[in-house]
């Protein structure tokens, strides 16, 4: 039961089926929203209210939001997926709420009830079902965010009114052709984030800081960009909106390192989840440091036998090459790693159901 009952009002004009389903057939990511949105305003000394689902469409807002002016603004990120007997469901949503918790104490935003954010994404889903793609590996996106509302200039102190907004997207596989290990840059000239700033924290912020660094990748033939700690450029942080991990494989022991919570990264469900999946598949992982001449050099010796990206949006994303000013190697040989995988198989096996889920993580 939520604290808040929310009013319904369901779109009168909802997309026809056969042009949803021609979206579901080839739904792409982030394009397509589906008919209904819930929203629920915040104001101080108030608490949260006037909780709503509702049809898919524009917000109207105040020019002096505070939000345009001093971005005080949340996201999350996760995804409902359909299993084989039909069932819809969501992965870990009480670690998202928690995360946007985290994320709110550093931007001096309200936090939200867990129940409440995880009330809101279930009526949503629940209301835009047939939006949830039945196809192999694919899955409806669920973006909650927050942001300031209040109407005020003032850049002494945080917004006093906000809106919390669910909407969701229908999304394809992110790999259609085949897995395809990605190429990264790495980024001298720009840092994502520095020691007391925010870059634990799901805040838009981040990201419009990096797209320079991920254009400058582009520029340079790469995928995306390896982002490296702030103060020595020298420790291995994120690639692009992923949590890296490198594989020590080539004992009889394989063991992974990921690098450790700084709070500079941002951290992510699917590392989360990797930390507690590996261990029970045998492989050990260690949340450490490595710079970027130890990746090298890993990789030049074979003991590191492969690196991968997790996040929600392609799971596993294997590196297979890295690029910089002065240097550039590649990883095994190209082809995704065995062990990377495994581990991308085993998780996709428990969010969508072919494989039992001893953590409780789907919902
Ligand atoms: N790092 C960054 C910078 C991200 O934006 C994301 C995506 N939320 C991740 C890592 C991965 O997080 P998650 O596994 O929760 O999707």
């Amino acid at each position: 039961m939520s604290m808040l009952d929310f009013e319904i009002s369901r779109s009168e004009r909802p997309t026809p089926a056969a042009e949803r389903e021609a979206v579901l057939a080839d739904p792409g990511w982030g394009q397509h929203f589906t008919d209904h949105m819930v929203t629920i305003r915040y104001a101080a000394g108030k608490g949260w209210y006037d909780a709503r689902l509702e049809p898919y469409g524009p917000i109207p807002m105040d020019p002096a939001s505070q939000v345009f002016h001093y971005s005080q603004e949340l996201f999350e990120g996760l995804k409902a997926y359909r299993q084989a007997d039909g069932t819809i469901v969501t992965f870990r949503p009480y670690a998202n709420a928690a995360r946007m918790n985290r994320s709110a104490r550093r931007m001096a935003m309200p936090e939200i009830p867990e129940q409440l954010f995880v009330d809101a994404l279930e009526l949503l889903v629940g209301t835009d079902r047939e939006w949830v793609p039945t196809t192999d590996g694919y899955s409806l996106y669920l973006r909650p965010f927050m942001f300031a509302t209040t109407r005020a200039l003032g850049v002494n102190q945080p917004a006093d009114e906000y809106m919390f907004v669910v909407i969701a997207s229908p999304s394809g596989n992110y790999y259609a052709r085949g897995i395809r290990p990605v190429s990264v840059w790495l980024s001298r000239d720009y840092t994502r984030a520095a020691p007391g700033g925010t870059g634990e924290a799901k805040t838009g912020g981040n990201y419009a800081a990096s797209f320079a660094g991920q254009a400058q990748a582009v520029r340079n033939g790469c995928d995306q960009v390896v982002w490296l700690d702030a103060v020595e450029h020298r420790w291995v942080e994120e690639v692009g909106s992923m949590n890296l991990f490198f594989v020590y494989g080539a004992g009889d022991r394989p063991r992974l390192l990921t690098p450790a919570l700084t709070g500079t990264l941002l951290p992510g469900i699917t590392r989360d989840s990797m930390l507690k999946l590996a261990p029970d598949l045998g492989l050990p992982v260690e949340e450490g440091k490595i710079s970027v001449d130890e990746w090298q050099a890993g990789c030049a010796s074979g003991e590191i036998t492969e690196v991968f990206g997790c996040g929600t949006a392609a799971v596993i994303s294997p590196v297979g090459q890295v690029k910089g000013p002065d240097r550039e190697w590649s990883i095994g040989d190209g082809e995704p790693g065995e062990i990377s995988m495994r581990l991308r198989e085993e998780l996709i096996g428990i969010q969508y159901g072919a494989r039992p889920d001893p953590y409780g993580w789907v919902h």
